[in-house]
């Protein structure tokens, strides 16, 4: 496929009715189709807005801790052997990852357009923290929905949500995890709509959720850009973001989107493809089929009759059945390369961090890093591998602990 990037940027999707290529839309009922509409009006105008925009860079300068540094891990580099590899620092933002950059935008949006309160859901609780932070900031109510398994699993981020004034609903239906959290979190906005703003946690659902995700997970690759030019004095060769609904991975790759850069997005491949049990929508060509999850058109995993697949990861992060719909355009246009890390390869690749460079990563952020390791080799010297490193990992040392047994621990 020639794409003439001069006039065809596909930093120009969505088109008007929120479609990347076959992939998007806005599959919902008729009570949820007005408040989108109205979201993506005041969003339109939001967006060229010079005190929005100034007031967002305020607070994520002086409250999140933006720009977040560009840091060559060069005894990692050293031990892989062959391309240097770079750590974008999501780690170093406040709350851990850099799920604030996104509800902090969606928090301002929501508060321009009248709205006094915020939902979210959340499955390991890092979008729910994220969410019930800025709510504290902003003086605004917060509800979290959450899988009454995951609330048991994910105790302390339970905790911190209560102490930053969060009203966290448990969720008894289905499978008691995210996905039945989602369907809740959408309920109470359908009924509260009127004051509520439904604070979407990743590049996913209907649109124009995507759009705005991605926009403002943006910030992570335009700091990248500008840092590799000042830094390394060039772009870089590749830039590797792990893939869940994939917000991390779109907000680095959007803005080099125009450029020769080549762009790897790492899936879950959990206990292997084999099995079943993962969450690599895109690698299981049998499991992973387009269909519709949560108001949006894209790869989601299902099994032969169509109903949702259970899926597994040792990261909570990347436990979702489906993915968001930028990637899959960008996967058929060949734009963009997906591949996947198992649970080995990243808690693997975690231990390399904390020993050669003394960072203590995320397992999500642990599965872009292994495919940095397992391509460092294979590149030359001159090569530079740009890896999102989306979040830190203290919330994952009982879950490191209880499975690295003898080796390194
Ligand atoms: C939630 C999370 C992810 C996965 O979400 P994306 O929307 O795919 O970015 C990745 N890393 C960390 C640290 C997370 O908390």
């Amino acid at each position: 496929m020639i794409v003439d990037r001069q006039r065809v940027s596909l930093k120009t999707l969505p088109d008007e009715r929120g479609y990347f290529g076959e992939f998007g839309g806005r599959y919902v009922p008729e009570t949820l189709f007005g408040p989108l509409l109205e979201l993506e009006e005041a969003y339109g105008a939001l967006r060229d807005d010079a005190a929005f925009q100034s007031e967002l860079g305020d607070l994520l300068r002086e409250y999140v801790g933006r720009p977040t540094p560009l840091t060559l891990a060069n005894r990692l580099s050293d031990a892989c052997g062959g391309a240097r590899i770079w750590l974008k620092r999501e780690d170093l933002a406040h709350t851990g990852a850099h799920k604030i950059n996104n509800a902090l935008g969606q928090a301002l949006i929501a508060r321009a357009m009248g709205k006094r309160r915020l939902i979210a859901e959340t499955g390991a609780g890092q979008h729910g923290v994220a969410t019930a932070t800025v709510a504290a900031l902003l003086g605004m109510e917060c509800a979290v929905y959450m899988g009454s398994d995951d609330m048991a699993r994910q105790a302390p981020n339970v905790l911190r949500m209560r102490l930053l004034g969060a009203d966290v609903h448990p969720v008894d239906a289905g499978s008691r995890t995210l996905k039945d959290a989602i369907n809740e979190a959408l309920r109470d906005w359908a009924t509260n709509v009127r004051h509520s703003h439904y604070l979407l946690g990743s590049a996913l659902g209907p649109h124009p959720y995507p759009m705005i995700v991605r926009d403002l997970q943006s910030v992570i690759g335009r700091e990248a850009r500008a840092q590799c030019l000042a830094q390394m004095g060039r772009l870089p060769d590749a830039l590797i973001a792990c893939v869940g609904g994939g917000s991390n991975a779109i907000g680095l790759f959007h803005p080099f989107l125009d450029d020769d850069v080549e762009m790897i997005g790492v899936e879950a491949g959990g206990e292997g493809i084999d099995g079943g049990r993962h969450a690599a929508r895109f690698a299981d060509p049998q499991r992973g089929r387009l269909g519709v999850l949560h108001g949006v058109r894209t790869y989601v995993l299902q099994d032969d009759e169509g109903q949702i697949a259970l899926t597994h990861s040792v990261s909570a992060g990347l436990d979702y059945a489906s993915v968001g719909p930028e990637h899959a355009h960008l996967r058929a246009l060949e734009r963009a390369h997906y591949t996947y890390a198992t649970d080995d390869a990243a808690l693997a690749a975690f231990q390399a961090l904390c020993r050669y460079e003394g960072i203590v990563p995320a397992l999500e952020s642990s599965h872009a890093l292994a495919e940095a390791m397992r391509l460092a080799p294979e590149r030359s010297r001159d090569e530079a591998l740009l890896v999102n490193l989306s979040g830190r990992g203290d919330k994952d040392l009982d879950t490191v602990t209880s499975l690295v047994q003898g080796g390194a621990l």
